[in-house]
């Protein structure tokens, strides 16, 4: 079906004057798989990257249940109230969310979804963690330029989407349970160790002991990590998502971590070094696409499978012979590059 195409102006312009219709409109050609609207996306963000950079970019993660959808509500909201304007993403790469869930991610977040002050974006759907990461990047790009001063990435999976949005935020927020030790509630040390900072959610009514609790036992097991790059320690801070108790304390801390990192050198470290990752991420889908979707390797990548499976031909010669049929020249220029390292 063919699509009506604006030139790439119209959405420059509209995404300069901070109108969400055209900020949503960009973000669904950058999620698209279309390589003439994938262009054209590129095209209106370069445009756009002198307006970018200036939002506080703040990940939050937490297994399902924790209250992630309730915080960000409640904590878009507070910062809504303080004269911010909020734009909110997601990665989950896990779930094949249908057009339905887009309302229902909307409802997740009731207060939010109806405040003008705030723009709501859920996780684009498909493909594999890289392809969804490589999204969300670039919506977060495209929200800075409409003007958001705070970008919220929210994690739904456990896993390895952690480590990507930590990989593109200033600030990554553990939310917590008050009532169950780490190993219950699945947390790996290694979450732990990424986090610039922890929250005790549902500090309130019958949890608030065990919240007051969790928190020493969190401070105690921070202390056992070494102070990393930013040279700050975690801090711990409870909270109430649903009563909305204690935001002000949460926002505090990311505001001096912000004015710390930014006097140190880190924020604008940590910046850069993910501008680097970013592109060599890029790099590395785009090969693996250009690689799937040539005519020869997907021709003979069946037969290689096989003869992979069947332990009579090492898998490593066999994946090099396929690169060497894709682009014939990878075996003399891997040598050269061998030579002259
Ligand atoms: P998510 O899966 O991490 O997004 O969690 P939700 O935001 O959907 O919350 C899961 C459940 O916990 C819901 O029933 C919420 O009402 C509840 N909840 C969230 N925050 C709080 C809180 O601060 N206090 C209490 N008591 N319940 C909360």
């Amino acid at each position: 079906m063919a699509r009506k195409r604006l030139p790439a102006s119209y959405y420059i312009d509209g995404i300069k004057k901070g109108d969400r219709l055209v900020l949503s409109q960009a973000i669904t050609l950058a999620e698209s798989t279309r390589p003439s609207d994938r262009e054209l996306a590129s095209t209106i963000i370069e445009e756009l990257m002198p307006l970018t950079g200036k939002a506080f970019r703040i990940g939050i993660t937490g297994v399902p249940g924790v209250g992630k959808s309730t915080f960000i509500d409640a904590f878009g909201s507070f910062l809504t109230g303080q004269g911010n304007s909020v734009a909110v993403l997601a990665i989950d790469p896990s779930s094949q969310r249908s057009q339905g869930s887009i309302l229902g991610d909307k409802t997740r977040m009731d207060q939010l979804a109806h405040d003008p002050k705030a723009y709501i974006r859920p996780s684009p759907t498909g493909g594999s963690l890289g392809g969804v990461a490589q999204k969300t990047r670039e919506s977060l790009l495209l929200c800075e330029a409409a003007g958001y001063e705070v970008i919220i990435v929210e994690t739904v999976g456990v896993g390895q989407s952690e480590v990507t949005v930590h990989g593109m935020v200033d600030f990554f927020l553990l939310l917590m349970l008050p009532n169950a030790g780490d190993e219950l509630q699945g947390i790996k040390k290694g979450i732990m160790e990424m986090a610039d900072g922890l929250v005790i959610n549902k500090s309130d009514g019958e949890y608030e002991a065990a919240a007051r609790r969790a928190m020493v036992h969190y401070s105690q097991a921070l202390r056992l990590f070494p102070i990393g790059g930013s040279g700050l320690r975690p801090k711990v801070i409870s909270c109430s998502a649903l009563k909305g108790k204690n935001l002000n304390a949460v926002w505090e801390n990311l505001q001096n971590y912000r004015d710390r990192t930014q006097e140190n050198g880190y924020w604008q470290e940590r910046r850069q070094s993910q501008a680097v990752e970013w592109l060599e991420e890029t790099l590395t889908h785009q090969l693996k696409e250009l690689f799937f979707k040539n005519p020869t390797v997907k021709e003979k990548l069946g037969t290689f499978r096989q003869m992979a499976a069947s332990g009579m031909h090492s898998p490593i010669h066999l994946g090099e012979q396929l690169v060497k049929e894709w682009h014939p020249d990878s075996s003399e220029n891997s040598a050269k590059i061998a030579k002259d390292s």
